[in-house]
């Protein structure tokens, strides 16, 4: 028999509407769940049919609806449809020379949450975001054989106590991966590491905003690149011409991995400036040596904590604001990125307004990016849309 999870009355309107994600304060009987993995009917108070899922916790979900049709199983056939319906989503991407590197798979956006599948030049790397989903793991490895044949298969598994990537092989099938694998994106190179934790060495949802800021806003400009990570933006950057790239990056293995970045794609990184350093210190440093750059890209993780500094981007994102327009060219342009889910289109707008009248300076918003097409997002799950990116120009300070 399957598992009835019973809706709270007030939830239930949600789930009618397709909302995926089923969160504990959502359910009025979650103690009937006692296995990750385990598929359950959900129902209304009076015990219609709401949909299909399976327990798995991740945040502050405790499970994924599958499917709203009453009388689906949820079987190999299930898996294969979706990730057969994924890979038809993207089967230009997967025909590209030019670009070997994308999404294939996006959790709820393709119908099932906690599961995401990225492919790198004929590899595939499976994120399982909690036990629940990883229990089905056989079925979704033969679904994702039939439909692309991938040459090998990786997987992060992010899901201990705290939500945490589990180090180990990430090695499960097929043929081991060249290391480093060698992946394009239009047209230009990077270096990935499929087996070496839980980042591969490229976010690959900024890959419109690398392209922009290649065709659109480097050529002769001094660009300054802050929480760099491996440079992807700085290589994007020194291709469409910039005069002089400086990339600032707290972590020690930026720099090798930033070199090795422009190197494979045949910049002198001699003529770039790489510099591991707390981006905090860094602005003190370029205020103090009144250093001015015509563009600078922002892009920081939703939370960090160093020594001396917590960083949270939904309390701190507008004085980092403040801190890059007071070292942007009057006309010169800011690329402000977050990725945080807790920060709302109109917040971060918001931010971006306040930090300019702070700064007595003003802008006007040249273009904005949200996620790119193979991150397909449900339209009833607004937070997977979590993407936000302006390029603001600096007109007056
Ligand atoms: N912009 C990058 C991705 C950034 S990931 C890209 O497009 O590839 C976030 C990065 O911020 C990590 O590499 C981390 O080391 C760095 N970071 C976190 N806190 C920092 C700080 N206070 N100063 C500098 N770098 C920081």
């Amino acid at each position: 028999m399957q598992k009835k999870l019973q809706s709270k009355p007030a939830s239930a309107k949600l789930f009618q509407k397709g909302y995926p994600l089923v969160e504990m304060e959502a359910v009025a009987n979650p103690g009937v769940l006692k296995e990750e993995g385990e598929i359950f009917t959900l129902t209304d108070s009076k015990g219609a049919f709401l949909g299909t899922g399976y327990y798995g916790k991740q945040n502050k979900g405790i499970g994924w609806i599958l499917t709203f049709k009453k009388g689906e199983s949820i079987d190999q056939p299930f898996f294969d449809k979706k990730m057969m319906e994924a890979a038809d989503y993207r089967s230009s991407m997967l025909k590209s020379e030019d670009t070997t590197a994308f999404r294939l798979f996006n959790g709820e956006g393709d119908g099932i949450g906690g599961l995401t599948i990225d492919y790198f030049e004929g590899y595939c790397l499976i994120n399982w975001y909690s036990k629940g989903i990883y229990a089905f793991k056989d079925q979704v490895l033969a679904a994702l054989q039939k439909a692309i044949r991938p040459k090998g298969i990786y997987q992060k598994k992010r899901f201990d106590e705290k939500g945490q990537y589990i180090e180990e092989d990430d090695f499960v099938a097929g043929e081991e991966a060249p290391y480093p694998l060698l992946v394009k994106e239009n047209g230009e190179k990077f270096a990935v590491y499929l087996n070496e934790g839980a980042m591969v060495g490229v976010f690959l949802d900024q890959r419109d905003v690398r392209k922009a800021i290649r065709d659109a806003y480097s050529k002769d400009k001094t660009v300054l690149n802050m929480f760099s990570y491996t440079g992807a933006f700085s290589v994007f950057a020194a291709l469409g011409g910039a005069s002089k790239t400086v990339s600032v990056d707290v972590a020690n293995r930026s720099l090798p991995k930033t070199i090795e970045q422009f190197s494979i794609n045949g910049i002198d990184h001699e003529a770039q400036e790489i510099i591991v350093e707390d981006v905090f210190k860094y602005f003190k440093y370029a205020a103090k040596k009144e250093k001015i750059y015509d563009l600078v890209i922002l892009d920081p993780p939703s939370f960090a904590k160093s020594k001396k500094h917590t960083f949270s981007a939904a309390k701190d994102y507008k004085n980092l604001l403040k801190d890059t327009i007071s070292l942007t060219a009057r006309n010169g342009v800011i690329v402000a990125s977050t990725n945080a889910s807790n920060v709302s289109d109109e917040k971060f707008k918001g931010f971006i307004d306040q930090a300019f009248k702070e700064s007595n300076a003003k802008y006007s918003i040249l273009e904005n990016y949200k996620l790119p097409k193979d991150f397909r997002t449900s339209p009833q799950y607004k937070q997977g849309n979590y993407l936000k990116v302006y390029f603001i120009k600096v007109t007056a300070k």
